[in-house]
């Protein structure tokens, strides 16, 4: 499930906005403050963040700027709220690192439409769509990953976990992802779970791969993580 943290100190707006975010199917989380809201970071990693610009105390432009500066954050995709239309403060906002800019009131057709983007850009992980990569496909929508080989369609049988391992390599092709990236954004925790449930979630992804020749495309790069790759045999695994 989409997880989408919404920071804004006024109630009844993040109220709303997080009832329209549900019945969406996003998991919403509430920041009423920018501390609040970075400690909601640092436990988990949320798909996308919803940051008003005027919170009291930090603004929300300063933790946007702080989240770039951060290894962990840096592409977190985020979507800056205000009530402020200037041509200038949007420009601020987005050289703040926002990756858009939605100015109050506005609607939740729009808001939906706008996240839908975002992501789409920077975390197609969280999206519904289906992918494929080498004969292999996955659809979030049905939960069935297929391989076409010279045999024809095969059925891959994934547990839960290997399923959102295999979207996220997937979605991220040909690049390398540490095992403290991919709990942050696997499971979005990297704090609470070892680094070596990676591992064995790799394990048996590759296992579930093997009956349609799929383990190959599950590379380990020593010392660095995994990534999936269709050039086989590029780097030493
Ligand atoms: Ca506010």
């Amino acid at each position: 499930m989409t997880r989408v943290l919404v920071v804004e100190d006024e109630s009844a707006i993040a109220e709303l906005i997080s009832i329209n975010l549900r019945h969406a199917g996003y998991e919403v989380t509430i920041a009423a403050t920018a501390d609040q809201a970075q400690a909601a970071v640092d436990a988990v990693l949320p798909d996308l963040v919803l940051l008003d610009w005027m919170l009291p105390g930090q603004s929300g432009l300063a933790l946007a700027k702080q989240w770039r500066s951060s290894a962990r954050t840096r592409e977190l995709p985020v979507i800056m709220l205000t009530a402020r239309s200037e041509e200038g403060d949007k420009i601020s906002g987005l050289d703040a690192g926002a990756d858009d800019y939605l100015t109050k009131p506005f609607s939740t057709k729009e808001l939906l439409a706008r996240i839908r983007a975002v992501l789409r850009r920077k975390a197609p992980e969280a999206l519904d769509t289906a992918v494929e990569i080498a004969g292999l496909r996955l659809d979030p929508a049905t939960r069935r990953v297929t391989r076409t080989t010279a045999e024809g369609v095969r059925e891959v049988k994934v547990g839960p976990t290997e399923f959102r391992l295999l979207h996220f390599f997937m979605t991220h092709p040909e690049r390398v992802h540490s095992r403290a990236q991919l709990l942050d954004r696997v499971w979005g925790d990297h704090v609470f779970i070892e680094e070596r449930t990676v591992d064995v979630h790799v394990k048996r992804l590759r296992e579930a791969l093997q009956p349609v020749q799929g383990a190959g495309l599950i590379e380990t790069v020593r010392g660095a993580g995994y990534r999936l790759t269709q050039q086989v045999g590029t780097l030493a695994t």
